[in-house]
């Protein structure tokens, strides 16, 4: 479930889809109830507020009633007859209030959301780092921080305004009413026959026009791909000698844009005459039927005034609800998402960093025993079929083969980013289950062919290795790896920024920082995924040196694509189709005369 609404190609410019506003999803959504839980007693305070709000907001047509009949000396307000002034200190004091409650409100209620959502945030944050890679293999990961970070912004609009409004509101309505019936039942009767009426086709009619503009907009989009396409394969286009089709492809497009939008124009003018019709209708019916009632008495200008206002209230209130409502199934649908996130199962590793402390120590000997895998999003097919392999301490173990045959896969697996069906791959002769997950990422590093380097100092992508690593620790890493020289040339040194918005580093540069950070992490067991391949032959002679400086006394996983830097390895062991084809060193491989390894280093040569 959770897979697939992730993963159905909405772009999160869409409108967030709705959820059914039932207790079960009510129930699904309480989640957020947890998060905002330490806040609670802020929440209730604004609570409080804005119902204090509300109420004295209700007030004020009662008053601006009652002082329009003092003016003419009449008192229709029962139990009491105030004064002028009176009603007007009392309409000051009202609005005193409210201005002071409707402050608390409005900065209790932000600082709710905003303190919930942060620790939202946080929890999903970690929580998605620390899922397990399959859980990324079917999902466009932007995709998913963008429809995570909507519906976060949807949670948040909604507990700082929605649910306010929705509240507001209802108070509103019920009060309003009530205060109708008091002021004059004739008249509440009256209105109220035809008030439903309206706001029942005017909710219809918007349903409609929605629908109608997403249509339009749907069509817009088709028409945009038409024009995206045909840019992106110009040459096709030319090639074919097809503009004319094309055109006439993106005008038939075009027009069906045009008589949809058409469609929706028609719809909106006709709402639009028909709410003015049906308000103003109902305003002067009112007014029309409530001036009979003052003039036979029954009713004083002031509370035909303050019956107005009311209504006024009242219909505003039945207006909003639509939309309140169209928000609150959004944020439960939100809510469900992601909460949905965070009951993913994650990998175990702590969010405090002193219990991902390393607490059993590996020495170094890695052993692949028949071990069977296939990635879990293409179970159909197995990468690695029964392979066996062994590293004993510090010795230095060259994975060679074809692209494609399953070396890379086996640094994923060493790493425990994924397991294996079957088999098992040993540590030190333990299973890798029997050590914690961040034991053996603690003591396992990699240097990738593609180096990504975070956008920040070049001393903070180093001490990525080592958080707590001192200036000097980390000097001393650069110059073992080749990396002083060239980071000092630089004019901000090692406070110069990398990344999206720093310099840009060459492959061989960003490539010796990562082995400068593998130094300082200091690992038992190092793999190299083809960490030369991509390197001119001047960077690769740095690189290779700063490698075997790092590999020194230590156990490698060299994965080779270009044979010559492997001749070294104390093991070289060929890849062929998930399982070894053949194993040994340089010297006896080469000797096979039908091996894959004299082939592909024939072939090499050759080039
Ligand atoms: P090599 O590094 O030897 O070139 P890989 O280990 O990267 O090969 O890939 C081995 C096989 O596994 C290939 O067929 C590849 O398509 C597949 N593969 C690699 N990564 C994934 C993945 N994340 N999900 C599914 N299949 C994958
Ligand atoms: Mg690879």
């Amino acid at each position: 479930m959770a897979r697939n609404r992730f993963n159905s190609g909405t772009t999160p410019e869409e409108e967030l889809p709705k959820a059914k506003l039932n207790k079960e999803s009510i129930k699904r959504a309480e989640g957020l109830l947890q998060y905002m839980k330490p806040y609670r007693w802020k929440f209730f305070i604004g609570l409080f507020c804005l119902f204090v709000s509300s109420i004295t907001f209700l007030a004020f047509p009662a008053i601006l009633g009652a002082l329009l009949d003092a003016a003419q000396g009449k008192h229709k307000l029962p139990f009491i007859q105030p004064s002028i002034n009176a009603l007007g200190y009392a309409a000051f004091g009202i609005l005193f209030i409210q201005s002071i409650v409707s402050f608390i409100r409005v900065r209790f209620f932000v600082e709710v959301a905003e303190k919930t959502i942060a620790d939202i945030r946080k929890d999903t944050y970690f929580k998605l780092i620390t899922l397990p890679m399959d859980f990324f293999a079917n999902r466009r990961v932007g995709e998913l921080n963008s429809r995570l970070s909507a519906d976060l912004s949807q949670i948040q609009d909604t507990l700082t305004t929605s649910l306010a409004e929705i509240i507001r509101q209802t108070v509103m309505l019920i009060g309003g009413i009530a205060i109708l019936i008091f002021v004059s039942q004739h008249l509440t009767l009256f209105s109220l026959a035809i008030l439903p009426l309206v706001v029942i086709c005017a909710v219809l009619f918007g349903k409609k026009i929605r629908a109608v503009s997403r249509e339009a907009q749907d069509k817009l989009a088709e028409s945009n791909t038409i024009v995206q396409e045909t840019l992106q394969g110009i040459s096709n286009v030319k090639a074919f000698a097809n503009e004319a089709y094309e055109t006439k492809r993106y005008d038939n497009s075009l027009r069906d844009v045009v008589s949809i939008a058409l469609r929706g124009a028609t719809l909106r003018g006709g709402f639009a005459s028909f709410i003015v019709f049906c308000l103003f209708g109902t305003v002067v019916g009112v007014v029309w039927y409530g001036a009979t009632l003052v003039a036979n008495k029954e009713l004083s200008v002031g509370l035909l005034g303050t019956y107005i206002l009311y209504s006024a209230v009242v219909g505003a209130a039945m207006g909003t609800f639509p939309d309140l409502f169209a928000n609150l199934q959004k944020a439960i649908g939100s809510t469900e998402r992601v909460m949905e996130i965070l009951r993913e199962q994650n990998e175990p590793i702590s969010i405090d960093p002193e219990e991902n402390k390393t607490r059993q120590v590996i020495k170094g000997c890695l052993e692949f025993d028949n071990v069977f895998f296939s990635y879990p999003s293409r179970k159909e097919i197995t990468v690695l079929k029964g392979l066996s392999f062994k590293a004993t301490a510090g010795e230095k173990v060259a994975i060679v083969g074809p692209s494609g045959a399953g070396k890379s896969t086996i640094a994923s697996l060493i790493l425990r980013f994924y397991n294996p069906q079957e088999g098992e791959i040993l540590f030190d002769g333990l299973t890798s289950e029997s050590y914690a997950l961040t034991d053996i990422r603690n003591q396992v590093a990699i240097v990738p062919q593609d180096v990504l380097l975070f956008g920040g100092t070049i001393r903070e992508n180093i001490a990525y290795g080592k958080l707590n690593a001192s200036d000097d620790e980390i000097t001393t890493a650069a110059k073992q790896a080749n990396a002083h020289n060239f980071i000092h040339s630089l004019p901000e040194g090692y406070d110069t920024v990398v990344g999206e918005r720093g310099i840009k580093l060459s492959g061989g540069q960003r490539q010796r920082i990562a082995i400068a950070r593998a130094l300082l992490k200091d690992p038992a067991i190092l793999i190299l995924d083809e960490a030369t391949s991509s390197l001119d032959s001047e960077s690769e002679r740095l690189v290779q040196e700063a490698l075997e400086v790092l590999m020194k006394n230590r156990t490698s996983i060299i994965i080779a694509h270009r044979l010559s830097t492997i001749r070294e390895a104390d093991k070289i062991v060929v890849l062929e189709k998930g399982v070894v084809a053949e194993s040994g060193t340089h010297e006896e491989l080469i000797q096979n005369e039908e091996g894959l390894y004299r082939y592909l280093s024939q072939l090499q040569f050759e080039a």
